[in-house]
């Protein structure tokens, strides 16, 4: 069967989605680095002018050709940044003509088409493949030992979406175009209360406001790199070796100026077994924006830490969304921390 000017359109700017990956090595990179597509990075690293500005009534716009400029507006979250810059990006990419984006569509190849404008549909598809590629699922699915049984669970899904900077919704979307789950599975994902999953994560404690999120952090996040805002909670998830004594030195997050809100152990209960490890819950307010390596030890008190003892590491990014300007990416390459 004949594709339609639309389909053909999608395919077209996946492509050239698929091709700026491989330009720039992303892959790899980003599977090394934490596992987001840093856009605010590549944009720079293609040398096409950024820059935040406090728009009031458009999430972003792109100038044509021979400017090759994008601008995004410092009022709407992080991932509203990353999605709308994505689609920017693609505006630039396959050279259409200048736009100024007041709704974008995170919806990617099923996004609504009838009467849409063909620039708009490539768009939305380039910055879904931008940011949501198959490998990117794959990535994180593998490295958390996650099963298609767990990508059917709501708090699964939440997780995936923040580890890959994205929204719930848009992180759904990308389960269907990849072909990981059927529609029916999407639609039921789709009905969980984001706000329900907060509550439960981060037990009687919120993160300070209701767009920030609740981290669970466990040893499968051992070396990550959590990208996230000054107002998330983390709740770290450890097994703890008690019945020899062993301990996690949760003095490291207040150390590191974090709020340690909540510490407790619980055991396996089903069926109660002597020895068996517990697991230890921490959750903790970070202190603001902030970047901590956060290095936990499981050690006996009565003796000196060595270097046999576990260790836990994960770096804790939490400037949150861009303030305007150049992106911290840009300063960062051009070697100023910021
Ligand atoms: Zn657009």
């Amino acid at each position: 069967m004949a594709r339609t000017p639309v389909e053909e359109a999608r395919l077209h700017a996946v492509a050239a989605a698929k091709r700026v990956h491989r330009a720039l090595d992303l892959q790899q990179r980003v599977v090394e680095a934490g596992g987001q597509v840093d856009v605010f990075d590549a944009i720079a690293e293609l040398d096409i002018a950024l820059i935040f500005k406090p728009l009031k009534s458009a999430l972003g716009l792109c100038l044509p050709q021979p400017l090759r400029g994008i601008m995004v507006t410092t009022e709407r979250s992080l991932h509203i940044q990353r999605i709308t810059a994505a689609h920017e990006l693609g505006h630039v990419i396959l050279e259409h003509r200048g736009s100024i984006d007041r709704e974008i569509l995170e919806r990617g190849p099923f996004g609504p088409s009838r009467g849409r404008d063909i620039q708009e549909i490539e768009a939305e598809a380039f910055a879904a493949e931008f940011l949501l590629p198959r490998w990117l699922y794959r990535h994180h699915v593998q490295h958390q030992g996650w099963s298609l049984a767990h990508l059917r669970n709501p708090d699964i899904i939440y997780q995936l979406s923040l580890r890959m900077g994205a929204s719930y919704e848009a992180t759904c979307w990308g389960l269907l175009g990849h072909q990981i789950l059927p529609r029916g599975d999407i639609d039921a994902l789709r009905k969980a209360k984001i706000a329900k999953l907060k509550l439960g994560l981060g037990e009687e404690f919120r993160p300070a406001d209701a767009w920030a999120d609740v981290w669970k952090v466990t040893e499968r996040d051992d070396g990550a790199t959590i990208t996230g805002n000054p107002d998330d909670l983390i709740r770290v998830e450890l097994d703890e070796a008690v019945g020899s004594g062993f301990r996690w030195n949760a003095e490291a997050l207040s150390e590191a100026g974090y709020e340690v809100l909540a510490d407790a152990s619980s055991f396996p209960r089903d069926p109660l077994l002597y020895g068996a490890p517990a697991r230890r819950v921490l959750i903790a307010r970070p202190p603001g924006p902030s970047a901590t390596k956060l290095v936990l030890r499981e050690t006996q008190p009565w003796r000196e830490p060595d270097d046999n003892d576990p260790v836990f590491s994960v770096d804790l990014v939490l400037h949150g969304k861009e303030k305007g300007g150049p992106a911290r990416a840009a300063w960062r390459r051009r070697g100023v921390a910021r």
